[in-house]
C-alpha cells in the first residue's frame, strides 16, 4: 500500500460538460505552488503523489487551492481481491485505537464483484474476525473506513480534511479588485477568487498625504492574498494631483462623491487594458454615506463594466470574521491613513445628485489628471507570503 493524498472535487463535479476545463485549471494551479508532485486526475478524483516528507506542507497547500472539496489522505493498492483489502485494512488499523467502526464502500467500476453493498458485510465481518474485540455502529463509529474500488485500484482512507471550495482561480476570467489598506476590500478579493476570478489588484495613493507605510500595508495584503490567488499584479496608481484638484473645486459636500468617481473611471481604463472584465471592491450597503443606494448608483454611472461587490450584503461584523479567517484582519487594522480619509468632508452628502456631479466635474480638468494617473500607473508583481499560516475557512 502507498500512501497517498486525493482529492474531491465537490462543486466542480456539477459541470457536466467543460468539467475538463476546470480540471485542468485546477491541475495546473496545484502543479505552480507544489512544482515537485506528481498529479493525476480523472472525472472522479485528483491524485497527488508526494514523497512521505512533506506530507504536511503539501497538506498545508492544499487547503488554500479553491476548487477543492475534500482533501484526502489515503492508501491505495493495484490489489483490488477482497481478502487482500481486508487484510490491508487490518494492518493499517492496527496504529489506530477506537471501538466501534463502520464500512463504507464505493465501486466506480461497476463490473466489480462482489457489489458495494456486499464489499461492506463481507470487509466488516473479516475485521471482526481479525479483531473480536470491535463492535460495529452504523450511526455513530468511532472510526469510519473508507473502501473505493477503481477500474485499476482499491483505495482506503479514514480520514479527510475539508478543502476551501469554491472554483480553481482562473477559471471564470480575471477581475480587478479595488484594494484599498481596509478591512472590506481583501475580504471582497477572497471571495471573488473563490468563484474562480482570477485577481488583479488596484491601489489608489495620494503622497505625501498618504504614506509609505500605507502603501506597504496594500503591498502586505496583496502577498496574502497571493497565497490563494497566485502571483498578483498590483497597479499603483498616484492619485494626488487629482484629490487636491478636486478638493479645491468641488463643494466639500461632494469631495467623496466625485473621487469615487474618478476611481472607477480609472480602474475601468485599466481594466480595459489589461483585459480584465469585471471590476471588484468592497462597498457594503449603507456602511458609509459613499455605500447608500443613491450613492452607489450615481458613482456606478461612470462606468459599463460590471462592478461585483461580494460583501455588499455582509455586515460588518461577516466582514471581520472572515478577514479574521483568511489571514488579512491583522493587516488591515495597521492604523495608516488611507487616501479616503484624508480628504474627509464633515458633512459628505448621502443622497448625491447626478446633475450636480456633472456640473462639478466641469469645475476642474478631470479627464486629463485621469489621463496623466494612468499613463504613470507603476505595476508591481506580489508573491504570495511564505510565513503565513493557513486558518480553517469554512
Ligand atoms: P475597506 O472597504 O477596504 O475596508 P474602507 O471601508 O475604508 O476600506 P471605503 O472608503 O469604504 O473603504 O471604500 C469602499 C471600497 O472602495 C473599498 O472597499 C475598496 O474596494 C475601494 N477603495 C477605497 N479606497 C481605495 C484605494 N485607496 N485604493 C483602491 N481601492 C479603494
Ligand atoms: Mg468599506
Amino acid at each position: 500500500m502507498q500512501k497517498i493524498i486525493f482529492l474531491k472535487y465537490g462543486e466542480l463535479s456539477t459541470k457536466k460538460d467543460n468539467r475538463n476545463f476546470f480540471l485542468k485549471i485546477l491541475h495546473h494551479n496545484i502543479q505552480t505552488v507544489l512544482p515537485n508532485v506528481t498529479i493525476k486526475y480523472d472525472f472522479g478524483r485528483m491524485f497527488i503523489m508526494p514523497t512521505e516528507a512533506y506530507f504536511e506542507e503539501i497538506l498545508d497547500k492544499l487547503k488554500k487551492i479553491f476548487g477543492i472539496q475534500e482533501i484526502v489522505i489515503g492508501y491505495i493498492s493495484e490489489n483490488r481481491e477482497i481478502n487482500n483489502i481486508a487484510n490491508e485494512i487490518n494492518m493499517l488499523l492496527k496504529d489506530k485505537t477506537f471501538k466501534t467502526f463502520k464500512v463504507e464502500a464505493l465501486r466506480s467500476d461497476k463490473n466489480y464483484e462482489p457489489n458495494s453493498m456486499e464489499i461492506r458485510k463481507i470487509l466488516g465481518g473479516l475485521i471482526l474476525k481479525e479483531n473480536p474485540s470491535l463492535k460495529v455502529d452504523l450511526e455513530n463509529p468511532d472510526i469510519e473506513i473508507n473502501v473505493e474500488i477503481r477500474l485499476k485500484e482499491v483505495l482506503i482512507y479514514f480520514d479527510q480534511v475539508k478543502g476551501i471550495g469554491g472554483y480553481p482561480v482562473s477559471s471564470l476570467g480575471k477581475g480587478l479588485l479595488m484594494l484599498s489598506g481596509g478591512i472590506d476590500s481583501p475580504v471582497a478579493g477572497f471571495l471573488a477568487m473563490k468563484r474562480g476570478i482570477k485577481l488583479e489588484a488596484i491601489y489608489f495613493e495620494s503622497p505625501p498625504h498618504t504614506s509609505d507605510e500605507a502603501k506597504e500595508k496594500v503591498k502586505k495584503l496583496a502577498q496574502i492574498l497571493a497565497l490563494y490567488n497566485g502571483e498578483l499584479k498590483l497597479h499603483i496608481i498616484n492619485f494626488t494631483a487629482i484629490q487636491e484638484s478636486i478638493y479645491k473645486n468641488v463643494p466639500h459636500e461632494y469631495l467623496i462623491t466625485i473621487m469615487r468617481r474618478c476611481m472607477y473611471r480609472i480602474s475601468a481604463m485599466v481594466a480595459k487594458r489589461k483585459r480584465i472584465s469585471v471590476i471588484i471592491n468592497g462597498e457594503s450597503i449603507g456602511q458609509v454615506a459613499s455605500q447608500t443606494l443613491k450613492s452607489m448608483s450615481v458613482i456606478n454611472e461612470v462606468v459599463k463594466i460590471p462592478v461585483i461587490r461580494p460583501v455588499a450584503c455582509f455586515d460588518k461584523l461577516e466582514i471581520i470574521a472572515l478577514a479574521k479567517k483568511i489571514g488579512t484582519y491583522e493587516t488591515s487594522i495597521l492604523p495608516y491613513e488611507d487616501c479616503c480619509t484624508i480628504f474627509v468632508p464633515k458633512h459628505p452628502v448621502i443622497n448625491p445628485e447626478l446633475s450636480k456631479c456633472l456640473e462639478y466635474e466641469t469645475l476642474f480638468p478631470y479627464e486629463n489628471l485621469i489621463y496623466e494617473a494612468v499613463k504613470n500607473m507603476e505595476t508591481i508583481v506580489v508573491k504570495p507570503e511564505k510565513e503565513l499560516e493557513y486558518q480553517d475557512y469554512l
